[in-house]
């Protein structure tokens, strides 16, 4: 049986253009950037390249990004670098962020620092009434996702950014699941820092990237030579640099197209499952979405069930609701939407990408249709 890969939001295989542009900096061209001789110079100059390409893709100068070793640690740098682990900090987050900005504020809480989590609707929304709520004795850091990885949820970034800079409370968005397939424009966003990740977008795992706005102070994580301008010291990994620059070079290419071709895959996916015999709900239907994401409960099901009866047929999906032994528990996300359990526990996320063909959507469909049968 042909295996079918739904799990993108996990991570992405590294694509042949990708691979091929970061193979030379991992072989012939293995100089360090710092080093002033002609192989030093050579991998400089792909660094700056890369660069480019990421700061192209998100329109910002290049000397905006700093390269990072992956989404959690840019969204690590953001709180911590903020100088938030201290007793009266004050950090208003939402209570659907990933675990990179959620463990790291009730670190911060332990460091004494105040920590606000605003809660969502259920579409899985932030309101800016809710987060100007909670800002209401002030603020130090406001950090709100862009696209939640489990829904795909787009939270309404811009609006809170623009409301956060006449505050002059700075805004730092995590965009690890946004960047490369939706438009992502930090002018248009009014963000102060922004989080991407490279195996999101089919760059390799161990590379990230974050923005931080020109004139914003953010204090290092690591101190050593003065490499990322002193920012985030440590010799660059370039091949990897030039592996994120070049998906990201590839993503703003066809990003119109690659986005109308993922939405159309959903609304196949969406017209399948309503010929299935089973009772379900799509979450965060009614807001706007990541095109190429959705989360699915199936009534009364529990989702450790459905994983393992998809990959008895060679189907990768992932669960919104985590499975501890005999006891099944409802994902945070899930929770905070307020999603009925007999729906939340059944929770399977679906997410596609640039290789997925209709054919696949087709063929996931009929093996899902023989889960749930058997199941039901
Ligand atoms: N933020 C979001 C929204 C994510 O989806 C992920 C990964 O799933 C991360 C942060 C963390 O990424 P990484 O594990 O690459 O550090």
């Amino acid at each position: 049986m042909r295996p079918l890969y739904f799990d993108y939001n996990a991570t992405t295989p590294i694509l042949p253009r990708v691979f091929e542009a970061m193979r030379p900096y991992l072989t012939e061209h293995f100089g360090n950037p710092g080093s002033g001789h002609m192989w030093g110079l050579k991998a400089k100059r792909a660094a700056d390249h890369a660069r480019e390409q990421v700061a192209g893709l998100i329109n910002c100068a290049p000397e905006d990004l700093c390269f990072t070793s992956c989404a959690t640690e840019s969204d690590n740098w953001a709180l911590l670098g903020m100088g938030l682990d201290r007793p009266g900090a004050h950090l208003v987050i939402s209570a659907v962020e990933h675990p990179a900005i959620i463990e790291c504020a009730a670190h911060l809480e332990r460091r004494g620092a105040r920590v606000t989590r605003v809660g969502v609707d259920h579409q899985g929304l932030v309101s800016l009434e809710d987060v100007q709520r909670a800002c209401a004795s002030g603020a130090d850091l406001i950090s709100i996702m862009l696209a939640n990885n489990e829904t795909g949820a787009l939270q309404p970034v811009a609006g809170i950014a623009a409301w956060a800079r006449e505050q002059g409370i700075p805004m730092h968005t995590d965009a690890a699941q946004a960047v490369g397939k939706v438009p992502v424009d930090v002018a248009a966003l009014g963000v102060d820092l922004l989080t991407i990740a490279g195996h999101k977008l089919y760059a390799p795992k161990g590379i990230g990237a974050l923005y931080v706005r020109p004139g914003l102070e953010l204090e290092p994580l690591l101190w050593g030579g003065g490499q990322e301008r002193g920012r985030r010291p440590g010799t660059e990994n370039v091949a990897f640099m030039a592996a994120l620059g070049e998906a990201c070079a590839l993503a703003g290419e066809d990003l119109a197209a690659e986005m109308a071709r993922q939405r159309e895959l959903g609304r196949a996916f969406l017209e399948g499952l309503a010929g299935l015999e089973a009772a379900w709900r799509l979450h965060s239907a009614e807001a706007p979405r990541l095109p190429t994401t959705m989360a699915v409960g199936f009534k009364g099901l529990a989702a450790g069930d459905i994983i393992s009866g998809l990959v008895g047929y060679d189907v990768a999906v992932s669960a919104g609701a985590a499975c501890h032994g005999d006891t099944a528990s409802v994902s945070h996300v899930l929770a905070a939407m307020d999603i009925p359990p007999e729906y939340a526990l059944g929770t399977i996320r679906f997410s596609w990408g640039r290789p997925t063909s209709r054919q696949d959507v087709a063929e996931l469909i009929q093996r899902l249709g023989r889960v749930l049968a058997s199941l039901g």
